[in-house]
């Protein structure tokens, strides 16, 4: 295993000779337009060119090996790079039918694939709306929401969505107007009216009472805003039920319980995104299972597939869907949908990568793996770089800060400080981009103990090397 990606020693075949390699990083600057980049040169500094991948690790044009804790960069990666069961899948999908979407037709991956995803999702979601990207997936319980209500109520003044302040959601405008962080909006306004955000749960930072729901800040918050807003206007709210952009952060046992219950009280729906958390990510196929809690929609992405190909699903309760199939609904179906939605060489994929997690245990994997990830990680606390280390499954944060207090999410500081400690981690063969102040450790599901072993280490030699300058 490599030591070190600046090792030469421990460098291996690329499969890029090096004349190869300058010319792609001459045409990458010249054409590739890299994606959310928040400084003027991002991605025309020193680009690596990723060629291989190999279970939770990937190489680099000069043969640099990287154990890769982000698994993918997006968290999707679940069952590992090179599976040649999914490989397979997607050929024979391709030789037997590429491509078809007409209405009043169907085809058996994404009949196969729906199904698949009803057994494993949380009790009453059984209907499945498939979509290519999670930002897609997003955008379909929002717009199903709003159509939901007019068709229950006959008029579309309940179609406000509620949603929390650091959340992601997504690039499109409804799901970007449901993203709760400013720098990824402000430049886009106007954005799509009728959103609303209240706080976040970030309960390792906020000193209220959370053993009960009535103590709690964000849950009266959440009152409030539902109050304030009058319930009769509110179409649903959406959180992650693990905010990843916002700092890997675990709300306690009460709160996802409070939202529901207020949901209920209110007829509110209650939508979860877990793009990130869904498919075994946390140790539960779904995250909302570790409060017992039960949404009305499911946004999800990433494991599905594994990333292998764009795959995403809006998954709802039946109920709701009955209320579009109802004879008596004057409005018809669902007005929405995409070209690619349910493609049938996505689906494949989904299919055989869902056949790996399921044959392979990797939600019990996670589970596992990620307690010892966690366990290890606390041996961090004493470096005086770290405020904090929390995570669900193998879904880890480690919240770093150089104040005594901590750095603030976002500010240059803060983002400085997160370079320095990805490129640290980075020159430890670790690939993990800290863009706030809490890195977000979430590798493939198949980790290895050794893996965990080796990822910790760098992580604390990479917190020694940038807290201490040496
Ligand atoms: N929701 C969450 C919680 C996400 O993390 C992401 C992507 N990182 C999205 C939605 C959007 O997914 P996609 O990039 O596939 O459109």
């Amino acid at each position: 295993m490599a030591s070190g990606a600046e090792d030469e020693s421990k460098r291996e075949p690329s499969g890029l000779d090096s004349t190869t390699a300058q010319e792609l990083k001459k045409h990458a600057a010249a054409h590739l337009w890299p994606h959310w980049a928040r400084e003027r040169t991002d991605g025309r500094g020193d680009l690596r060119i990723i060629t291989r991948g190999e279970g939770c690790w990937v190489f680099d044009e000069a043969g640099r090996k990287y154990l890769d804790v982000r698994a993918g960069g997006v968290c999707a990666v679940h069952c590992g790079h090179g599976r040649q069961e999914i490989a397979q899948a997607v050929y024979d999908q391709i030789m037997r039918l590429a491509f078809f979407k007409e209405d009043g037709f169907a085809h058996a991956p994404a009949i196969q694939l729906a199904h698949a995803i009803a057994q494993i999702a949380p009790p009453g979601l059984s209907r499945v709306f498939l979509t290519s990207t999670g930002t897609e997936a997003v955008e379909t319980t929002l717009k199903l929401a709003r159509q939901y209500w007019r068709i229950r109520l006959g008029h579309g003044r309940k179609m406000k969505i509620l949603a929390r302040e650091g959340a992601y959601h997504g690039a499109t405008y409804g799901a970007m107007s449901a993203t709760g962080m400013q720098w990824r909006r402000e430049l886009f306004e106007p954005l799509v009216p009728g959103f609303v955000h209240i706080k976040k749960p970030a309960c390792h930072s906020c000193q209220c009472d959370k053993s009960t729901r009535v103590g709690m800040a964000c849950i009266r918050d959440f009152e409030q805003a539902v109050e304030a807003e009058d319930h009769e206007t509110v179409a649903a709210i959406i959180c992650d039920p693990i905010m990843v952009a916002g700092g890997v952060i675990i709300p306690p046992a009460p709160y996802y319980r409070a939202l529901r219950d207020l949901c209920d009280e209110k007829e509110i729906l209650l939508i979860f995104d877990e793009v990130i958390s869904g498919f075994g990510r946390t140790g539960e196929w779904f995250a909302g299972s570790h409060w017992g809690v039960v949404p009305d929609m499911i946004a999800c992405a990433k494991g599905v597939s594994s990333g292998y190909i764009p795959l995403g699903a809006a998954i709802v309760q039946e109920r709701l869907y009955a209320a579009f199939a109802d004879d008596r609904n004057p409005l018809g179906g669902f007005r929405h949908g995409y070209t690619y939605g349910g493609h049938p060489v996505a689906c494949a994929a989904g299919l055989a990568n869902l056949e790996i997690l399921r044959r392979e245990r990797l939600v019990e994997r996670a589970k596992a793996m990620g307690s010892m990830l966690l366990q290890g990680l606390e041996s961090l606390r004493d470096i005086p770089l770290v405020r904090d280390i929390r995570g669900v499954g193998l879904l880890v944060g480690v919240e770093v800060g150089e104040s005594p207090t901590g750095g603030a999410g976002g500010t240059k500081q803060t983002a400085a400080l997160g370079q320095r400690i990805s490129e640290a981690l980075l020159r430890r063969g670790v690939i993990c981009r800290v863009p706030s102040n809490v890195l977000a450790i979430c590798p493939p599901l198949i980790i290895t103990e050794e893996e965990v072993t080796f990822a910790i280490g760098a992580v604390r030699e990479a917190l020694i090397e940038v807290g201490t300058g040496n």
